[in-house]
């Protein structure tokens, strides 16, 4: 299995447009953040986690020009928007994309991209070829490939994380049951979102990712959804043994 960090950044990324703060005028790729996303590829099925705002330079970035299957976390903007160039994929390789979701996702999705039901568009293939699946909190399979959801409060919306094999993505969570984390065992790779420094409403922050994370124990953390408020070299550096930030581009075979 080989997982690709596809966007570190929060719903604005980073930098920050029109912003002059020390992580937005940083020269150092490590601070240059696109919106959230990863692949994995596994068993030959290759998964892509939220087809964020930035999907078309995230695919041409990483060489990636196919996908089997896409898992949803939820639907806001910053996870969805780059949905429409799915298109591309379905068109090169004359396929359907398997979407995965759970019912809040999954129906705001539909409500979002109303036009990839017109009959009269997809049949001049103006549209990605994509098919809805709605998903429960209980594990399913992609071809050979069991995925576990992972329930996750992100202020009062319901979300999922997700476990593959040995590795698991949660973003956009503010809140994780024991029950849930009990499904994190054993893992070689968690990803997990820690949004800045100071707290926040539907967001964990750093100090609250790095707790979940030294529940669940897993050989290495990377942490996603950052903020400009975070500089990488200077954050990193404070960090316990196992946790680092992420950042766009970054690579694991598991
Ligand atoms: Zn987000
Ligand atoms: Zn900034
Ligand atoms: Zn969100």
């Amino acid at each position: 299995m080989k997982v690709t960090i596809l966007g570190t950044g929060t719903s604005q990324g980073v930098p920050v447009i029109g912003c002059k703060c020390e992580t937005c005028l940083s020269s150092n790729s490590k601070d240059k953040r696109l919106r959230t996303s990863a692949f994995v590829n596994v068993n030959g099925m290759k998964i892509l986690i939220d087809t964020s705002i930035d999907f078309r330079q995230q695919m041409l970035k990483n060489k990636i020009d196919d996908i089997d299957a896409v898992l949803y976390t939820h639907h806001h903007v910053d996870h969805i928007n780059g949905m429409d160039d799915l298109r591309q994929i379905t068109q090169k390789h004359n396929k359907v994309i398997e979407l995965y979701g759970n019912k809040t996702t999954m129906d705001e999705l539909k409500v979002t991209f109303r036009y990839v039901f017109d009959a009269e568009l997809i049949r001049h293939h103006a549209v990605p070829l994509v098919h809805f699946n709605y998903i429960e909190n209980k594990e399913f399979y992609l071809g050979d490939v069991k995925v576990i959801p992972v329930e996750c409060l992100h202020g009062n919306l319901k979300i999922f994380g997700y476990r593959i094999e040995n590795f698991a993505y949660i973003t956009d969570c503010s809140k994780i049951t024991d029950e849930e984390i009990q499904k994190l065992q054993g893992l070689k790779v968690l990803v997990i979102n820690a949004l800045r420094i100071r707290p926040h409403p539907t967001h964990f922050n750093l100090q609250q990712a790095i707790e979940v994370a030294l529940k669940v124990k897993p050989k290495r953390t990377y942490l996603t959804h950052l903020t400009h408020d975070i500089l990488h070299d200077k954050i990193n550096s404070t960090l316990p043994k196992g946790i680092e930030l992420g950042y766009d581009g970054i690579e694991f075979n598991l």
